[in-house]
């Protein structure tokens, strides 16, 4: 495929509307909007290298952080798929900030590496200045295995879906505007443009739980299943799956112009939904298009 996501970035370049996005040179934290840093835990809660299961929640934040337990990389993992995986969540951050998908250290990014480990954007650090080599590693029940930094307070949610997901190699979370209004209507992004078809039928919406939590991992794996490749979090953003992180980037970029799309539409008239048969066949011909 690729035409699509061609044509989206091609348009906005034209119309020179790169929703948020600005020259990397210059950036600085002061452009970070959100006073409530998402994708990443109030500075002195951080607890990593706890080893436990989930131990990125709220509920277990305490002023005394658990005894660090030292893990060490496996020598099953081929190191250079870990580098290749470590850049390519590097680069699919930059795009994210670049595509206008994320503002400052929002949204986080993931991707599976061997079966059973998944490399993810760090907390907090603004995209541009992650080196590879620093991304965490973690295991499919979100314990740190290899970075000096702490992995995205998101990352239960992520190796929720990796679970649940084999054919999951990629995820995407952001917090993308017209997706995530949508999210806040607690509305399904329906298919008033064939490309939803990237995502399923439409795009569904998980339950609202606070961010960081298992509970939003288990919601957003759920409503996921096994039939989308998106969904929105209620009064949050957006999450979308791919065979590779590449493959979710996409998606994510898709989805948000479909957003965008219905969103106009909706301002000024009721957008025509496509018959249920041909969004069958559209989801269809999209699954075979992909080479990821
Ligand atoms: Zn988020």
């Amino acid at each position: 495929m690729g035409d699509a996501y061609l044509l989206i970035t091609n348009l906005q370049k034209k119309q020179g509307e790169c929703i948020g996005a600005r020259p990397r040179v210059g950036f600085t934290r002061q452009l970070i909007l959100p006073t409530v840093r998402h994708g990443s835990l109030p500075r002195g809660s951080e607890n990593r290298h706890t080893g436990t299961a989930g131990s990125i929640t709220p509920a277990n934040l305490s002023p005394s952080p658990p005894t660090p337990t030292t893990m060490t990389i496996p020598d099953t993992l081929d190191s250079d798929e870990l580098d290749a995986k470590r850049q390519a969540v590097v680069d699919t951050g930059v795009e994210m900030l670049e595509q206008g998908l994320t503002k400052g250290t929002g949204g986080n990014a993931s991707a599976r590496v061997g079966d059973d480990y998944v490399v993810v954007s760090p907390s907090g650090i603004p995209y541009e200045t992650i080196e590879p080599e620093d991304v965490p590693l973690v295991n499919l029940e979100a314990e740190l295995i290899d970075s000096d930094l702490d992995p995205s307070a998101e990352t239960p949610m992520h190796t929720a879906v990796y679970r649940q997901r084999n054919d999951v190699g990629g995820i995407v979370h952001t917090h993308s505007p017209y997706a995530s209004t949508f999210a806040s209507l607690s509305e399904p992004i329906e298919a008033s443009h064939y490309l939803i078809a990237y995502a399923g039928d439409k795009v569904p919406v998980a339950p609202y739980e606070t961010y960081g939590t298992e509970e939003l991992g288990a919601a957003a794996a759920e409503t996921i299943g096994d039939q989308y490749n998106a969904c929105l979090l209620e009064n949050h953003g957006v999450l979308t799956v791919g065979e590779t992180i590449e493959g979710a980037f996409e998606t994510a970029l898709i989805v948000e112009y479909c957003a965008r799309i219905h969103y106009q539409a909706r301002a000024i008239g009721e957008p025509t939904i496509l018959p249920d048969a041909e969004v069958d066949r559209l989801v269809e011909r999209f699954a075979s298009y992909r080479t990821h």
